[in-house]
């Protein structure tokens, strides 16, 4: 049977993150993934928006990780020239109701360290955006876009670099604990194998409540229930009529039916929330009229003929439909007493943004930062 220091559990953006950093500290880093190649689900069905950080509640992980995240983000993207534009958001009210949220965002922004917001006025936003309906807005200049399949490439190559292994089309079954660490079980392509390692890190996105329940020894009260939540996008043929990123005001457990550009230039609007049972990406008939519904909202001009359904995305939620807040949970020995094991559970957005303060934040509970 082989032995390596870490198994890594799934590589979307946050399994390649850690997997990059820990490499730099450990010989023997084997990252595993039960699909044909590396991010595959989550990681490349999202907005790919970089995160200003400005909702989450103040000391959340969310909130750390995310203005951690950012920062590390930017200048990872400059010093491995991926591409990335931090071109800026718009969160956008209308009315009286709206504008208080605005007043209550800047607090919060300024509480998570955010303190760069600008308050635009209608007349300042009809310059800026002449196509945007909105009675105010508060202008994030941080927020920014990244290709995020790049920036994946790039988290891989810096991990084989440093001799890291990624081995495809290999799902973990189940583990038990030995006397220092993890035997895993693994189906590699149809191939039943058994490793062992110190320790074992479990990021598997969507799928990690599932996999945390084949980890022998690990009591089931600390496996939170997971809830599945799609989002759909439709992309808008043609010239974008914005310049920068539009965002509601957060609604429905999501951040609201935003525009969003993506690095070619390319506008869509999304993602909504709908909560499901089955894990699958279809995409509801009756979806474009919600769209135009809420769109037309903060763009009145919007040609439904330009909208065309494009992808879907599924978010790794802890918040069920009814619940308030849930952050991002990372545990470690200190919950489960499990000594080795790492299970990363409900990281939905904006895990994009705070994959490397993840990693980092991962790599300091072993205690090799
Ligand atoms: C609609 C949508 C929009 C979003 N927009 C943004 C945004 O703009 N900005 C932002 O910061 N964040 C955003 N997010 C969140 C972000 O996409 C996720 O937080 C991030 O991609 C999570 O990465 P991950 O590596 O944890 O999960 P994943 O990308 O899901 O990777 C998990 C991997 O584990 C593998 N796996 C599962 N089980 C096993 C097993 N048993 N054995 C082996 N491998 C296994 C899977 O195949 C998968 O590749 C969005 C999410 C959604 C759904």
């Amino acid at each position: 049977m082989d032995k390596v220091d870490i198994i890594i559990v799934g590589a979307g953006v946050v399994g390649l993150a850690i997997t990059a950093k820990l490499a730099q500290q450990f010989n023997n880093v084997l990252v595993i993934d039960k699909n044909s190649s590396f991010g595959e689900e989550t990681s490349s069905r999202n907005s790919e928006v970089i995160h200003a950080g400005i909702y989450y509640p103040k000391n959340s992980l969310k909130a750390k990780l995310c203005v951690q995240g950012k920062a590390m983000l930017y200048q990872y993207c400059q010093e491995r020239q991926i591409p990335v534009n931090k071109i800026g958001k718009l969160l956008v009210a209308h009315g009286k109701n709206e504008e208080d949220f605005l007043k209550k965002t800047l607090i919060s922004a300024k509480n998570n360290g955010v303190d760069d917001l600008i308050w635009l006025n209608q007349q300042a936003l009809k310059e800026l955006e002449p196509e945007l309906l909105a009675s105010a807005a508060l202008l994030s200049p941080s927020t920014g876009i990244i290709d995020s399949h790049a920036y994946m490439q790039s988290l891989l190559a810096q991990a084989e670099q440093y001799n890291a292994l990624f081995v495809a089309q290999t799902k973990m079954q189940s583990a038990s604990p030995t006397d220092d660490g993890f035997e895993v079980s693994l189906d590699s392509q149809g191939e039943q194998l058994s490793i062992k390692c110190k320790y074992l890190i479990n990021c598997a996105g969507l799928h990690s409540e599932s996999v945390a329940h084949t980890i022998q020894g690990l009591n089931k009260s600390h496996i939170p229930k997971l809830h599945w939540c799609r989002g759909h996008y439709f992309s808008y043929q043609g010239k974008s009529p914005f310049k920068q990123l539009i965002y509601p005001i957060p609604r429905d457990n999501g951040l609201g039916i935003h525009a969003s550009l993506d690095m070619g230039g390319q506008l869509k609007f999304g993602p909504d929330t709908q909560y499901i049972d089955q894990l699958n990406y279809d995409f509801p008939s009756k979806l474009k009229e919600k769209f135009l519904s809420q769109v037309s909202q903060y763009f009145p001009n919007i040609d439904a003929s330009k909208l065309q359904p494009a992808y879907a995305g599924i978010r790794p939620k802890l918040q069920g439909k009814e619940d308030s807040f849930k952050d991002f949970v990372i545990q470690t020995s200190e919950t489960h007493q499990l000594e080795g094991l790492i299970n990363l559970f409900g990281i939905d957005s904006p895990g994009l943004t705070s994959s490397l303060a993840i990693a980092n934040y991962v790599a300091d509970k072993l205690k090799v930062n």
